[in-house]
């Protein structure tokens, strides 16, 4: 084991890291033809594990070591190492195996320039004048100003498209703004997929499969499409009446407005939950203006309260790390320790650029396994409007919510890195689970308590008022029903598209059919949202991943409400211990098993689901 598995493990996340560092650079340089570099070796680094994994010297020779007597996570270790190796193809015929290698490469290139294309979209509208942004906030104003041609450019980036949709006065900008952003990527994106569609089928084809899902969920805690298909109708069924009752109300907010509407308008919230007329619900019933809420979210006090809330429930501290050069003048680097010692990196990337990566996700950048580096992490998101001022740009509360999210996919690949092998890392663990860490962790952005730390207004030095807090949380339950009813669509979509034949398939229409089903409403034609969805590439047929977890992360909340605070040290220590640091290296179910100490269940998460309809 020393001579062979050791030497081995260490090749291959010399590798992953290498080609993790690529992929960064190719989603985040500011220089294209650093992107361009990054993007050759992150598609370098991916050649090497699909030619490693069919390798059959290596596969007969990790089949021939002897475990008898190993510990557990070895063991884990090299059953996971085997089933890759033989979901790659390693057990075909050499000829067979040469053709998947071929195909895998090209669905990496696939891959990457379907990501490419969505993020070197530079897509906006033009406001003629400051009339056209009535309602937007004061602090969106001052940094938004008139060009020379006297006219005001909004973007599809995320600091200008969440604001404009909650609050913009004006429908026209509305309605633009979103039927640029459902064309981000469209024309070009169009072929890229159905080429990525049709490698994975030929892939998943040489494989046995009948079709890519399949291939997909086989190692997933769901196991087999129908399994997924089933969820996706047990929550739909559930949200029918509910998310009939939250479009009902918009409506009838709406006509308060202009009272012979007949029709809420995708821009009114219909396609864009969250959207201007649940904020003015929110404003109005439940007495929270977004904008006021904003005033108390000024991005440093945030980044600070979060650390402050990570040193008492982790024990951790973040100190600036300054020594190496770093990729833009906007990108913070921290060493991060856990009561004193030593346990890895972050990097916080969150102002759009052009050619940038125009979501948020949380990135390796190292892997984290013992004697080969501690674990790093970079989080590419786009909350900071490039205009504003550091000291003062505020967070919209939803980015707020989005920058914890990403932070507890950070926490988990932190907190695992000290596991023995590659493939018992947090990378390694089942897809399927991986959102529940990061939405349990959002959870903390809608605590008062957690809020009472950091959400003060710097121009006064007010914090956020205890009662402003509480109908905040409270109402954040308007619309809910519709918005998790769009994400059923978008993991039926996900999954649909890999499940049919895509010769012939025409995915735009596939894409309007499975909206109008699920959705109850229809599809506008001169939409394209499909180019941007990412998640069809490297998510594939999972993107139920959000709902299936989330299901676990409520479950696993209720431990903490059962203490009566989220920040019960010895909880949250548990937790780290019982779900974060084991990674990979065991089943989650078990990991979820020894946290709750039962299995878990559907309910906490049909409470939560059903909240925003059952009181106001
Ligand atoms: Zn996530």
């Amino acid at each position: 084991m020393e001579n062979f598995l050791e030497p081995l493990n260490r090749i291959l996340v010399a590798v992953r890291d290498i080609g993790a560092h690529g992929g960064l650079m190719f989603q985040a340089h500011p220089s294209a033809e650093t992107r361009q570099a990054g993007r050759e070796l992150s598609e370098a680094a991916d050649r090497f594990f699909n030619e490693f994994r069919v390798n059959e010297a290596i596969y007969r020779a990790v089949q021939s070591i002897d475990l008898v007597g190993a510990d557990r996570e070895t063991i884990v270790g090299v059953e996971k190492l085997l089933r890759d190796m033989r979901r790659a193809g390693v057990e075909l015929v050499p000829v067979r195996r040469k053709q998947v290698v071929e195909l895998a490469n090209q669905i990496d290139r696939d891959s990457n320039e379907f990501a490419a294309n969505i993020a070197s979209s530079n897509r906006a509208v033009a406001a003629e004048s400051s009339d056209a942004l009535r309602g937007l906030p004061p602090d969106f104003l001052s940094s938004h100003s008139p060009g020379a041609d006297g006219r005001i450019r909004i973007s599809t980036k995320y600091p200008d498209l969440f604001p404009v949709m909650s609050y913009a006065a004006d429908p026209e900008l509305r309605r633009r703004l979103l039927h640029e952003f459902l064309n981000v990527a469209f024309p070009e994106n169009l072929p890229v997929l159905d080429q990525l569609l049709g490698d994975r089928r030929e892939f998943v084809r040489l494989l046995g499969y009948a079709d890519y899902a399949q291939y997909a969920v086989e190692d997933k805690m769901t196991g087999r499409p129908q399994v997924v298909a089933e969820f996706l109708d047990r929550i739909a069924q559930l949200l029918d009446a509910p998310a009939k009752v939250d479009l009902a109300r918009l409506l009838a907010r709406k006509r308060k407005d202009l009272p012979g509407a007949d029709e809420l308008e995708d821009w009114d919230g219909r396609l864009w939950p969250g959207g201007y007329y649940a904020t003015k619900i929110r404003e109005e019933e439940y007495g929270v203006d977004m904008r006021r809420v904003r005033e108390y979210l000024p991005y440093p006090a945030v980044r600070d309260g979060l650390f402050d809330l990570c040193r008492e429930l982790f024990g951790l501290t973040f100190r600036p790390h300054t020594e190496t050069p770093l990729w833009h003048p906007s990108v913070e680097a921290y060493d991060v320790e856990r009561n004193g010692v030593p346990i890895g990196r972050c990097y916080f990337d969150f102002v759009p650029r052009p050619g940038k990566f125009n979501h948020a996700a949380q990135f390796d950048v190292r892997t984290g396994v013992i004697g080969s580096g501690l674990p790093q992490g970079a989080l590419l998101c786009n909350f900071l409007s490039e205009q504003a001022p550091r000291e003062h740009v505020r967070m919209e509360y939803r980015d707020v919510v989005t920058f914890f999210h990403e932070f507890g996919h950070l926490l988990h690949h932190l907190l695992s890195g000290d596991g023995r092998w590659l493939y018992t890392t947090m990378g390694f663990a089942e897809w399927d689970f991986i959102e529940a860490p990061s939405q349990l962790f959002e959870e903390w952005a809608r605590d008062p308590a957690t809020l009472a730390r950091f959400a003060r207004n710097p121009d006064t030095g007010e914090t956020m008022p205890a009662d402003l807090v509480a109908r905040l949380k409270k109402s954040e339950a308007v619309g809910r029903a519709y918005g998790v009813l769009r994400q059923v669509f978008l993991a039926t979509l996900s999954l649909e598209i890999y499940l049919r034949d895509p010769k012939g398939l025409d995915t735009s229409r596939l894409f309007r059919e499975v909206y109008e089903k699920r959705l109850g409403v229809p599809y506008n034609p001169e939409y394209h949202w499909i180019t941007s969805f990412g998640h069809l590439t490297g998510y594939s047929a999972i993107y139920y991943t959000y709902l299936w977890s989330a299901v676990i992360a409520r479950d696993l909340l209720t431990p903490f409400e059962a203490k009566g605070s989220l920040t019960d040290r010895a909880t949250a220590e548990r937790y780290v211990t019982e779900v974060l640091a084991p990674g990979g290296s065991r089943p989650a179910a078990e990991l979820v098993r020894r946290f709750l100490g039962r299995d878990y269940t559907f309910d906490a998460y049909e409470r939560w689901v059903l909240a925003g309809t059952t009181s106001s």
